[in-house]
């Protein structure tokens, strides 16, 4: 397990705090030997994601709703560490409007901006990525079950996952000629600060817990370790996929 991602960079985007699901694929790729290269929304996450970080870390700026900042980035971060192995995007946002009552009610502004960061970002990471990617490169996303199922609340955020797994097969298709692997990981729900914006979360946590056919939450290290089996040549035979890592709440 240590060495299963030994010499690989990765690029790791939705750090904001020691809850977040990618401080769990954080943990988990660093177990297995990877080499983290961090990037952040803006100077508020910064200071938040200094506090977890080793000082020698690199870290980059990228909002992913700027073209331009995700081709700095990732040039950046090529001219520092080289080519890279691959990229967890670990990002979304929706309005909080967006995320409450009847779907109906949703303004029609907080559909783009969900879809811009929540979904478009994959690509546009994609496009800037694969040019300092290595063959045999992956890319994994993180979706959660709203995308197929009409869950309470979760209303436009449910529509940006859907156009985001459509992302991933479209994506794994022009990749494939890279031979780069591009897949998501659909996570059971956690509590993060994303998902506290989400209303009636406690409820949602208690249902998908009772669900499973264990009566338990999944955990960021659990998720973080399906990443870290994404990122290695593991999993050569994968692409346009989609992993639940939920605890079997998508079976009931
Ligand atoms: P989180 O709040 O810890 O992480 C969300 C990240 O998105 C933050 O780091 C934030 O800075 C980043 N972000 C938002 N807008 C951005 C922008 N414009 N540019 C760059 N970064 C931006 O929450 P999380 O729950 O760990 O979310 C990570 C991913 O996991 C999201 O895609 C989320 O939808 C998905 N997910 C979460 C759950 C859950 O229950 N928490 C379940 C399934 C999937």
């Amino acid at each position: 397990m240590e060495t299963l991602l030994k010499g690989k960079k990765i690029v790791l985007m939705g750090v904001v705090n020691k809850s977040s699901i990618a401080w769990g694929c954080a943990t988990a790729m660093k177990k297995c030997g990877a080499e983290i290269i961090y990037t952040y929304q803006n100077d508020r996450v910064k200071k938040q994601l200094d506090k977890l970080i080793d000082p020698t870390e690199l870290t980059v700026q990228c909002d992913v709703s700027n073209d331009e900042e995700v081709a700095t980035t990732f040039a950046e971060i090529h001219a520092k560490v080289g080519n890279i192995d691959g990229v967890v995007h670990s990002i979304a946002f929706a309005p909080k409007e967006a995320l409450e009552g009847e779907i109906t009610e949703a303004p029609r502004d907080s559909f783009k901006v969900a879809h811009d960061v929540s979904s478009f970002s994959l690509i546009a990471v994609a496009r800037e990525a694969r040019k300092y990617m290595n063959e045999g490169g992956s890319i994994t996303t993180l979706t959660y079950i709203g995308s197929s199922r009409a869950v309470n609340n979760y209303n436009i955020m449910g529509l940006a996952k859907a156009s985001l797994e459509a992302a991933v097969r479209y994506l794994a298709v022009d990749l494939a000629k890279q031979d780069i692997r591009v897949n998501a990981v659909s996570s059971g729900a956690i509590k993060t600060l994303a998902s506290s914006g989400i209303k009636g979360f406690r409820d949602l946590l208690d249902e998908a817990a009772e669900r499973t056919p264990a009566n338990k939450q999944v955990t960021i290290e659990e998720v973080g370790n399906t990443v870290a089996f994404l990122m290695s040549d593991l999993s050569t035979g994968l692409t346009g996929d989609l992993i639940y890592v939920d605890k079997g709440t998508h079976l009931s």
